[in-house]
């Protein structure tokens, strides 16, 4: 919409991290409730793309002049690696000026990045070696679970473990078992409460 040379993009996209579990409400119902919409996407970045679009037609709907054309850009892979956009400047043209409208109103100016990282141990020690850690299905997720196979005894851990999650104030408790295998491993699971 809009007339003039010059583009502006607002950049959305609908596409989203895997949505985990334990939701409250369904992570693809959009259900809303205390007056706030829930599901995965509301925030990032589905909400923020339709609010987006209400803006534009509002503005266009009230009849304002622009001396711009703008165009909401839906993309569809922003979470995965951005081929979405890849795709779009190869066909469609290169906006002028744009912003994001993505996760929290009203600004986000910067945002921390990911890192992905390698963690080896090089010498087998005799007590509390980590022999698996999973949590989390992706990178730029926040994970609801964490779990460790260690070689020590639950029983031995679980206090250590507690005070640690207290001292940060997660409220965490440690479940886990003991596995008689040939390996001897030992489980430990958290986090229930834990943010
Ligand atoms: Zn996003």
């Amino acid at each position: 919409m809009g007339e003039g040379d010059e583009l502006l993009g607002i950049l959305c996209h609908v596409d989203v991290v895997p949505a985990g579990s334990n939701w409250t409400y369904g992570p693809f119902e959009g259900s809303v409730a205390d007056g706030k919409l829930f599901g995965r996407g509301a925030i990032d970045d589905k909400g923020p793309t339709i609010a987006a679009w209400h803006a534009m037609k509002m503005v266009k709907e009230a009849g304002i002049p622009l001396n711009k054309r703008v165009r909401l850009i839906i993309g569809t892979d922003e979470e995965s690696g951005f081929r979405c956009v890849r795709r779009y400047f190869e066909k469609e043209e290169m906006p002028t000026i744009g912003f994001a409208p993505d996760a929290d109103f009203p600004i986000i100016n910067a945002e921390k990045g990911i890192s992905s990282l390698v963690f080896s141990q090089k010498t087998n020690t005799p007590d509390g070696q980590l022999l698996d850690f999973k949590s989390g299905n992706r990178t730029n997720m926040v994970p609801d679970h964490a779990q460790a196979v260690i070689g020590i005894g639950f029983a031995e851990i679980k206090d250590r473990f507690e005070s640690f999650m207290d001292s940060y104030d997660y409220g965490a408790t440690a479940n886990g078992n003991d596995h008689d295998n040939d390996k001897c491993q030992r489980e430990i699971r958290s986090c229930d409460g834990a943010q």
